[in-house]
């Protein structure tokens, strides 16, 4: 039994043992804070890089810890899907998407949420169904959210996540391809998917004004992007240099510090305003 034990625990992360003292504490952790509300939804503007206007917001989770203060997803996401608490939390983003995109319509602001997902997500069959009660409860179609998805989260299970997807498509959800260049099998799976975007990650485009190779990754994907009909997003625009250059480059979408940084939902409204105002 210790053996079988072990191997099955190796398959997933060797350094993950749910029963060990710290694990334990940090999930009831995050069930509380999952309960009494310490999830907060930042998020960051996507702008159209033709004419500055916005075109979405990302949502981005941030935890405020009552000890340890603001935890960013790396310190927590991990650890909440090896756990199997993610799905919990996906369900959270989407429900609390939903509440702030509601507020926001009543302030005349349209500006559609863009939701990360992680593979536990997608090889939970029910997903569309309860994506899809969760709208209707709060009033919203469907047809504005995207959700993004890395490669990494089609490969433990890529036939059932396939399935999920399809599902969501044909549902009118937007899907776009996170962390694009990052993972592997991205091409393959840029074939088989209903996707209608593509990120460049940022690991890319935050030396492409110094580093020539990744500049022609990123030209070259764009390109690739425009090739099959996907809208190409660029992460990490950090300076209006690279604006700049992207937009020269043909790409549609951007976000990045220089634009802002992910900001609790609440802020959102003001500093649209002041966008606007520019
Ligand atoms: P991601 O989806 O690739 O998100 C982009 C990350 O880059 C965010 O980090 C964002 O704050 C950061 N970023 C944005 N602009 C810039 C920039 O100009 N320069 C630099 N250096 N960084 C920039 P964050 O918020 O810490 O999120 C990290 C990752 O955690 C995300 O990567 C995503 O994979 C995951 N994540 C965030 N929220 C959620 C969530 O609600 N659910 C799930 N499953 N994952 C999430
Ligand atoms: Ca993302
Ligand atoms: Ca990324
Ligand atoms: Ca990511």
């Amino acid at each position: 039994v210790a053996k079988a034990k072990q191997s099955g625990a190796v398959l997933f992360d060797p350094a993950f043992d749910i029963s060990s003292q710290g694990n334990l504490s940090l999930a009831s952790e995050l069930r509380q804070a999952i309960a009494t509300n310490e999830l907060a939804l930042y998020v960051q503007p996507k702008i159209d890089l033709q004419n500055g206007k916005i075109s979405a917001v990302e949502a981005l989770i941030r935890w405020r810890h009552p000890q340890k203060g603001l935890m960013f997803p790396d310190q927590f996401i991990p650890f909440a899907e090896q756990s199997g608490l993610i799905s919990l939390i996906s369900l959270w983003v989407l429900a609390e998407a939903a509440r702030v995109e509601v507020a926001w319509r009543k302030l005349g602001i349209d500006a559609p949420i863009a939701v990360n997902l992680s593979t536990r997500d997608l090889i939970d069959q029910d997903l569309p169904h309860k994506i899809l009660t969760l709208h209707q409860d709060a009033g919203l179609a469907l047809g504005g959210i995207t959700l993004e998805i890395t490669e990494s989260s089609m490969m433990d299970d890529p036939q059932r996540a396939q399935q999920t997807l399809e599902r969501l498509s044909d549902m009118g959800l937007q899907l776009s391809i996170d962390d694009f260049g990052t993972g592997y099998s991205s091409l393959a799976y840029l074939k088989r998917l209903p996707v209608s975007e593509l990120k460049i990650d940022k690991s890319f485009v935050l030396k492409m004004e110094e580093d020539e190779n990744d500049r022609k990754i990123v030209r070259s994907t764009i390109d690739l992007g425009h090739n099959l009909n996907l809208k190409v997003v660029a992460e990490g625009i950090e300076s209006r240099a690279a604006w700049d250059l992207l937009a020269s480059m043909g790409c549609d979408f951007g976000q990045g510090y220089h634009i802002s940084k992910p900001m609790p939902a609440a802020d959102f409204p003001a500093w649209l305003q002041r966008w606007q105002a520019q």
